[in-house]
């Protein structure tokens, strides 16, 4: 039974908790400095960045400009080296090469103290302003981090879209005794507890009298565990595969929790772009589990990978389909189990404009002859990005997408041939209901409006049907613009 909830009881709770929790970045420069100039350029290199590289980041411009003045004599480009990797560092270079001029002309060289003026400066937008309000003057404004914002909409606190929308509902709503403290308290608590993927509901101070709109918690880890060697007694296995977009991002957006919470026995990972030496060592040496690389030759270009969970090692590995052409690409890789195969691929592209759907249309065949011959000898699983919605059930605008890559009648044909050829789609075999995507553009809202293609598969051969027990689509996982799929294999 829910406590009715009350911020007033909720907000001082929290207060108390967070404490033991990392403080916010910005938070932490505040304290260690109580320098307007500093706080600013530290919240305007924050946005959309972790806290650990914002922080090192801060360390290095520091060191090298701590004024105005010394800023401006740095010049663009070597603020661009220093602050690299934040998210956006190029355009943050630019506007903070542009800072000194403007505060300067506009303000007499001093940091304004009030949000609309801060809204004049380059790269200062209202969370950012509000922030530096609230932090660098201790005044009152009302700062929306993307955590409040969320958070208060899962509390329904809020009916909001926006954090826009939600600054001015907390300004009409929120005590102001909160106004100063709100959002230091909900970035901690909303990078260490609330989580925005699976939030630890289970030992969150404030479960009582939360409603979790909208929120599916994580499985904590002791459930996590017992649910892992219940599968494993009956002799399930879990697979999971992930067209990550680029694994050195995907690290910066949890993806290590992200694979602990799945509990995969094999995760399949597709477009990796980097060598093995080049990721950091969290996801080069996934915790439990042994990864097997097969790279682009090109840097930064597609590349396969999988994690096998420690006790479970296959037989063998393969990279590639022993074609030159394709596996120059990093498109494939086997591992030979006594009882299947398991292959992971990336396909091709076909690109706008179709300029590779011949390159793509002939690795589907090359592939094709490829799976035939390995489930000729054994079960075959075939996972991974295919490239191609199937029919108009899998994509959310079929008709506006006829000729374009990955829904092409060309690429919906091999998807008939390889099917004819006895592979089934394993989450049609058990889903026929449409809506459930796997990839959506990072463009136009797509994800949240659902404007999305279904083009990740698990297909497995004719004789192994029996051995799936599940297939899902696990579309509530974020870190890539792909989501993971998954199957359940006996
Ligand atoms: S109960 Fe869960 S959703 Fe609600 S505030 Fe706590 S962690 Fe967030």
């Amino acid at each position: 039974m829910k406590k009715k909830f009350e911020i007033g009881v909720v907000l001082p709770r929290l207060a108390e908790a967070v404490q033991a929790l990392t403080v916010p970045v910005v938070d932490l420069i505040a304290v260690q400095t109580h320098d307007p100039f500093k706080i600013l350029v530290a919240t305007i290199l924050s946005a959309r960045t972790k806290d650990e590289t914002t922080a090192k980041a801060a360390a290095r411009l520091f060191a090298r400009a701590g004024d105005p003045a010394a800023l401006e004599s740095l010049g663009e480009e070597r603020i661009a080296k220093l602050i690299y990797p934040v998210g956006f560092f190029r355009t943050k270079a630019r506007h903070l090469a542009q800072l000194p001029g403007v505060l300067q002309e506009r303000f007499g060289g001093v940091i304004p103290q009030t949000v609309e003026e801060l809204c004049a400066l380059p790269g200062v937008g209202r969370k950012t302003a509000n922030l530096v309000v609230t932090v660098a003057f201790k005044k009152p404004a009302v700062c929306v981090d993307t955590h409040v914002h969320r958070i208060m909409n899962i509390w329904g606190y809020v009916h909001t879209k926006t954090p826009l929308e939600t600054e001015m509902a907390l300004r009409q709503k929120l005590p102001e005794q909160y106004w100063l403290t709100v959002n230091s308290i909900l970035v901690a608590f909303g990078q260490g507890i609330c989580l925005p993927v699976r939030p630890h509901c289970d030992v969150c101070p404030v479960l009582a009298w939360c409603p979790q709109r909208g929120v599916t918690p994580r499985v904590p880890p002791a459930a996590r565990e017992k649910a892992r060697r219940r599968r494993a007694a009956q002799g399930l296995r879990r697979f999971v595969s992930w067209n990550v977009n680029g694994l050195r991002a995907a690290a910066e957006k949890d993806f290590v929790a992200t694979v602990a919470e799945l509990a995969p026995d094999i995760l399949a990972i597709q477009e990796v772009k980097a060598l093995a030496e080049q990721l950091p060592e969290a996801v080069r040496q996934l915790p439990g589990y042994t990864a097997h690389w097969a790279p682009a030759a090109k840097k930064g270009y597609a590349g396969v990978g999988v994690y096998v969970r420690h006790g479970s090692e296959p037989l063998a590995v393969r990279s590639g389909l022993g074609l030159p052409e394709y596996d120059a690409e990093g498109r494939v890789l086997t591992l030979e189990y006594p009882d299947f195969y398991f292959i992971n691929a990336y396909f091709p592209n076909a690109q706008h404009g179709l300029t590779r759907l011949d390159y793509k249309l002939r690795f589907d065949a090359a592939f094709l002859a490829y799976v035939q011959g390995l489930a000729a000898q054994k079960a075959t699983v075939v996972c991974g990005d295919f490239n191609v919605a199937h029919r108009e059930i899998d994509l959310a605008n079929p008709k506006q997408n006829v000729r374009n890559a990955g829904f092409t009648a060309e690429e919906r044909a091999w998807m008939d041939t390889f099917l004819a050829a006895g592979f089934v789609d394993t989450f049609r075999m058990l889903h026929q209901e449409g809506g459930r995507y796997s990839w959506w553009s990072y463009r136009f809202n797509a994800r949240a409006k659902n404007i999305g293609w279904r083009i990740d598969y698990f297909c497995v051969d004719q004789k192994s049907v029996d051995r799936v027990k599940s297939a899902a689509i696990l579309d509530e996982v974020v870190g890539s613009d792909h989501c993971p799929v998954a199957l359940d294999f006996a």
